[in-house]
């Protein structure tokens, strides 16, 4: 884990005015990565720093930063980030540190940085890793049961799951950057008053409000990652939306697991804010006393003084006649990732505790984040209760599931007294109606 440095300094502004906004999520203490470029361009995708409303270009503005290893420089500029996450945590930190000094107000390269900056409303990003492997996990206990039981009322959390953190293995060809638009899944659905299953639109297409972790250096092949070692293999942390047709998924999740039900889309935000940013915002981790002690290799004194982060996640729907109405996006949810049942390092140690081998650039999902209150439910079959209660909005629609047409936008934050308001920017995807 990381310690608070001169980085985190709650009184450094930047000369990038935008950044000293109260509200914005780019402070010059946050400093998350992604690739882009000028939208509409053939310009190459690079790496790049939010800063305000601005992007630090890093192809642009890497001989003019003082104290850099050109190594650093080179990989942080890259079209993907994969060379920067397999550097570890020694190489991120000094970035940040070069980078925090040189965009802080005083800053002696002010001028010559200045001409490296794009605006992000004009810029455009694409997914930020070569994602080799996707893992998703299902660390929300209050989600799990909450699904456990439309799925199987009379048993709604198994017993595994105070023990292990469960995941599955998703796809990678279908994660997309955020404005991803896909097409209703067609899937083989089996009403319960139906004899035989039909192939059909899904009608129960879904979000999922999820983080999602970059790991860093991987590890060999038969290698474990012990518990206080693995957050130095994971990049840092950005929003995922895990779409998910829930009839193609009942009728199919038994008994491997979910596949096509999850598979036809999963849109991430192209920011990834880094584990030191986040350090402010660390919380001690906990469970309730009815469930046991996690096994030695998932608990450590470290993980359960500050394993959990305090991160603020909410949902927002657009409705296809919001969106030509030009009414904003209304929430439907508000959580945080610290009621999740399992922590970050949890979850790489139990990932490589049967020697299997993570990559730099693999992403890591940590399932829907539910909260205990029905405020706090990431998932419509959650708030809808499997669709048999409607959530209505604003303009008088209802809702059960989504509708063609509707624009899902997450967005994530961290607050703290005496801290700086750090953002993870948002992750938007949108549902077009199925294809002939
Ligand atoms: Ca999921």
């Amino acid at each position: 884990m990381y310690s608070l440095n001169e980085t985190h300094d709650p009184k450094l502004t930047s000369w990038v005015e935008s950044a000293n906004e109260a509200m914005s999520d780019f402070p010059i203490q946050n400093l998350p990565f992604a690739v882009f470029r000028r939208h509409g361009s053939n310009e190459p995708f690079r790496g790049g720093v939010a800063i305000g409303t601005q992007i630090l270009d890093l192809v642009a503005a890497g001989g003019q930063l003082n104290g850099l290893d050109p190594a650093v420089a080179e990989a942080a500029s890259q079209e993907r980030l994969n060379r920067l996450m397999a550097l570890g945590p020694a190489a991120w930190s000094a970035l940040r540190m070069v980078l925090s000094q040189a965009l802080r107000s005083g800053s002696a390269t002010r001028d010559r940085l200045r001409g490296c900056l794009v605006t992000q409303a004009e810029a455009e990003y694409r997914v930020p890793a070569r994602i080799g492997d996707f893992t998703d996990f299902y660390t929300s206990i209050h989600h799990a049961t909450n699904v456990g039981r439309l799925f199987r009322p009379e048993n709604p959390l198994l017993p595994n799951y105070q023990w292990l953190p469960i995941g599955y293995h998703g796809r990678c060809s279908s994660i997309g950057v955020s404005g991803q638009r896909f097409h209703r899944p067609l899937g083989q659905l089996k009403p319960p008053d139906m004899a035989e299953p039909v192939l059909g639109p899904s009608r129960r297409v879904d979000y999922e409000l999820e983080l999602g972790l970059y790991v860093g250096p991987g590890n060999e092949p038969g290698e474990r990652i012990a518990l206080d070692d693995a957050e130095a293999h994971v990049f840092g942390i950005s929003l995922l939306n895990d779409w998910s047709a829930r009839d193609i998924q009942a009728w199919e999740y038994q008994p491997l697991g979910p596949f096509l039900a999850k598979s036809f889309a999963t849109t991430v935000s192209p920011w990834i804010v880094t584990l030191e940013a986040l350090t402010p915002y660390r919380v001690a981790w906990s469970r309730p006393e009815e469930h046991p002690r996690p096994l030695h290799y998932l608990d450590s004194t470290a993980n359960r003084q500050a394993g959990a982060f305090d991160i603020t996640l909410e949902v927002l729907l657009q409705t296809a006649s919001m969106q030509s109405a030009q009414v904003a996006p209304q929430r439907v949810s508000l959580g945080n990732f610290h009621h999740a049942f399992w922590t970050v390092a949890q979850m790489v140690t139990h990932h490589t505790v049967n020697g299997c081998n993570l990559q730099p650039g693999d992403l890591l999902a940590t399932g829907t984040q539910s909260g205990p209150n029905e405020t706090e439910m990431g998932a419509l079959i959650e708030l809808t209760q499997g669709g048999k209660r409607p959530i209505r909005l604003a303009n008088g629609e209802h809702r059960t599931f989504l509708e063609d047409g509707d624009s899902v936008v997450i967005r994530g934050w961290c607050e703290r007294e005496g801290r700086p308001r750090i953002g993870f920017g948002e992750v938007v995807g949108t549902l077009l109606p199925a294809r002939d």
